[in-house]
C-alpha cells in the first residue's frame, strides 16, 4: 500500500485529494498547522476517520523531519500555502516567509531523509502577469504581479532546482483558479453564490466587483486533484500547466449565478477600491502537455461547474443564509 503525506489537509484541495488517494488504496497522512484543526471538509466527504491528521508547522524543521521519518511517505503533496492574493497585499512578509521556507524545508527534508520520496508543489497561474503572452504554457516567462505570485514563483524555482541539482522527483503543478463548494467563503466564486442566496431571501445586499471585464480560466477542484495525483505517477518528473484552456469574464460568472436565483443585475456594483494594480485583463492556459503526457483533461465548462457549486451550496448550507 502506497503512503501519501498531504500538507494543507484542511484546505479544499487537501480534502478532495485525500478522497481520491483513499479511493486508490493509499494510506493518507495529513498535516495541519493548527493544534485544533477544522476538519469540516474531510467530514463533509465522510473521510475524517480515514485520514491520519497530525499537527506540524512546516517552518519547524525538527518536527517536520520527525513526521517524515515516522510516516514514511512514498509521495508528499505540498498543498499548504497562504493562498489568497488579497491577503498577500496586506501581509506580504507572512506570505513570502511561509510560502518559500515551507517549500525549502520539505525539499531539504526529502533530500536528507529519503531522496526517493516524490514531491508535488502546488504552484499557480498567479506567477504570470499582464505582460505574459497567452495562453500560458510550461515555457511562459514568469512575471508575477502580486506578493502571492512572487512567493509561489520562489517555491516553483526551488522545486525545479532540487529536481535539476539533486535529481529529486520534484514537480510543479501550475494550477489555474479552481473552485468547489468546499472553498473558503471569502474567495470570489463562493462568496458570490452565498451573496446571491442571501439577496434571493430578501437581504439588502449587493455584489461588489472590481474589474468585471477581466477574464479568468476557472476550473473544478475535484477534477484538478486528478492532475495533481497523475503528475506524480509519470515516468519522469516534469512541471505541468493544469487549466481548462478557456477564460470566462467575471461579469458573465456573476450574471450566471445571479440568474440562477432570479436576482436582477442591478444588484451588481463596480467598486474601484477592488481594482487590482497592475491589472491582468485576461489569463488562460494551455494544458496540452498534461493532456498528452498524463492523459488529463478538464471536461466541464465553468458554467456547468457553477451549477454544481450552486446545487451543493443549497444542499449543504441553504437554510443557514
Ligand atoms: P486553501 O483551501 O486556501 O487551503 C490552503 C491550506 O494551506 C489550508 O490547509 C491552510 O490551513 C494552509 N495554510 C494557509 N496559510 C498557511 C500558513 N501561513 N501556514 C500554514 N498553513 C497554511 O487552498 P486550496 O484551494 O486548497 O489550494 C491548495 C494549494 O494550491 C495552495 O498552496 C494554493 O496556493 C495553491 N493554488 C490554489 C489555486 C486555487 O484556485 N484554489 C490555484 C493555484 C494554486 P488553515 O486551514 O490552517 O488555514
Amino acid at each position: 500500500m502506497k503512503r501519501a503525506l498531504i500538507t494543507g489537509i484542511t484546505g479544499q484541495d487537501g480534502a478532495f485529494l485525500s478522497q481520491l488517494l483513499l479511493d486508490k488504496g493509499y494510506e493518507v497522512f495529513g498535516l495541519t498547522r493548527s493544534e485544533n484543526p477544522d476538519l469540516e471538509k474531510l467530514a463533509y466527504l465522510g473521510i475524517t476517520e480515514r485520514v491520519k491528521v497530525s499537527q506540524c508547522d512546516l517552518l519547524d524543521t525538527v518536527k517536520l523531519g520527525s513526521v517524515i521519518r515516522e510516516t514514511k511517505p512514498d509521495e508528499i503533496y505540498n498543498l499548504a500555502g497562504q493562498s489568497s492574493v488579497n491577503h498577500s497585499f496586506t501581509n506580504p512578509e507572512e506570505t513570502l516567509r511561509f510560502n518559500t521556507n515551507s517549500v525549502l524545508n520539505l525539499l531539504e527534508a526529502i533530500r536528507t531523509i529519503n531522496p526517493t520520496i516524490r514531491y508535488y508543489q502546488a504552484s499557480t497561474s498567479e506567477m504570470y502577469g499582464g505582460k505574459t503572452e497567452m495562453p500560458i504554457t510550461e515555457y511562459s516567462v514568469i512575471d508575477p504581479s502580486n506578493p502571492y505570485g512572487v512567493s509561489k514563483a520562489a517555491g516553483f524555482f526551488m522545486t525545479k532546482n532540487y529536481r535539476e541539482t539533486f535529481g529529486l522527483y520534484a514537480v510543479n503543478g501550475i494550477l489555474f483558479n479552481h473552485e468547489s463548494h468546499l472553498r473558503a467563503p471569502e474567495y470570489f466564486v463562493r462568496k458570490l453564490i452565498i451573496t446571491a442566496i442571501r439577496i434571493s431571501k430578501g437581504a439588502d445586499e449587493y455584489v461588489h466587483l472590481g474589474q468585471a471585464d477581466n477574464k479568468r480560466d476557472f476550473g473544478y477542484s475535484p477534477k484538478f486533484v486528478e492532475a495533481v495525483w497523475l503528475s506524480l505517477q509519470a515516468e519522469k518528473p516534469s512541471d505541468y500547466v493544469v487549466c481548462t484552456g478557456s477564460a470566462v469574464s467575471i461579469q458573465d460568472v456573476t450574471e450566471h449565478v445571479l440568474g440562477r436565483f432570479g436576482v436582477p443585475t442591478d444588484r451588481i456594483r463596480i467598486d474601484e477600491r477592488l481594482f487590482r494594480h497592475p491589472n491582468v485583463p485576461v489569463i488562460f492556459g494551455d494544458a496540452s502537455r498534461a493532456e498528452k503526457e498524463l492523459g488529463w483533461k478538464h471536461d466541464m465548462d465553468f458554467f456547468q461547474v457553477l451549477d454544481v457549486l450552486i446545487d451543493e451550496e443549497i444542499q449543504r448550507y441553504g437554510k443557514k443564509y
